[in-house]
């Protein structure tokens, strides 16, 4: 089946989708996105995700280039054209064509809109889960502005990279006081050995992680306490758990860093657990 994609207000096959040479996401990464999970057809969490999207274009005064309502027609028919029942769906807004220079254009612009759509295979997921997934680190070398969800993203193309290169799926990044960040598409979490569970505060270092915000209730529904701070690659090592979350890996069990095992090297209960009531706390729509 050909793929559809959404371009500037017109759904054109895949393979022939493209925006102007001097779109100032392709010349300067001037632009922001987003990714939904999309199960049984439905989006999963628009609400949270859209009050990001709002958010980071705010930070980078892009206009809103349309209102929610019309962006979540575009964001479902482009789910609807591609038969996506399990997957994802990319939002990608830049602040538009213009000129090559590095300022604002001077003339208003239209921002570009750009929606692809994607299936998953959700089992592959179910079975990576059940043994779990390496991380190694890499030193922390984004911009203070972590945040924004721009698409300004080299600096985690090359920690996927290098991760990919050890034979780990995810990179964390660890900041100047040895204390890890979050993944290079992922916030990081521990389960300490008093069954704590440890991430990063959301006000410095990370990304406001829509899945990291929901399963903070679902903490809460099963009676977990949440510490909100940073942890040392050694506490992660000494941890009886640790894993990762994301729109499209949900909560993916952390068993080795740096090719030394976390705890016995095998997936944890907590992680397990969370991962399996995740959507009770998700808004599906
Ligand atoms: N941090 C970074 C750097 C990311 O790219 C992502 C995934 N978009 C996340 C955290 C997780 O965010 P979410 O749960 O909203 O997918």
């Amino acid at each position: 089946m050909s793929r559809i994609a959404y371009v500037n207000g017109s759904y054109v096959p895949h393979g022939e989708a493209a925006v102007h040479v001097e779109d100032r996401g392709y010349q300067f990464a001037d632009g922001v996105y987003e990714v939904c999970e999309v199960r049984g057809g439905r989006l999963v969490d628009e609400r949270r995700h859209m009050e990001r999207l709002e958010r980071s274009l705010k930070e980078l005064r892009i206009a809103m280039p349309m209102t929610l309502k019309a962006l979540g027609v575009v964001l479902r028919e482009t789910v609807r054209r591609n038969r996506v029942r399990d997957g994802i769906v990319y939002l990608q807004i830049t602040r538009g064509v213009a000129p090559r220079d590095h300022a604002f254009p001077t003339k208003p612009v239209v921002p570009s809109v750009v929606v692809t759509a994607k299936r998953l295979d959700f089992a592959a997921g179910e079975k990576s889960a059940a043994t779990g997934i390496a991380v190694v680190t890499v030193a922390e070398n984004r911009w203070p502005r972590v945040d924004i969800k721009s698409v300004a993203l080299l600096p985690n193309v090359l920690a996927k990279q290098a991760a990919r290169e050890q034979g780990a799926k995810e990179a964390w990044y660890v900041d100047a006081s040895g204390h890890v960040t979050e993944g290079s598409s992922s916030n990081a979490w521990i389960v300490t050995k008093q069954n704590k569970v440890v991430t990063r505060s959301a006000e410095s270092g990370i990304l406001r992680g829509i899945t990291r915000s929901v399963l903070l209730d679902v903490l809460k529904d099963q009676g977990l306490t949440l510490e909100e701070r940073a942890f040392t690659v050694d506490e992660a090592l000494d941890a009886r758990e640790a894993f990762v979350t994301s729109a499209s890996q949900l909560v993916m069990p952390v068993v080795a860093i740096d090719g030394r095992p976390v705890a016995n090297g095998a997936p944890g209960l907590v992680a397990g657990a969370l991962r399996r009531d995740f959507h009770t706390r998700a808004e599906i729509s």
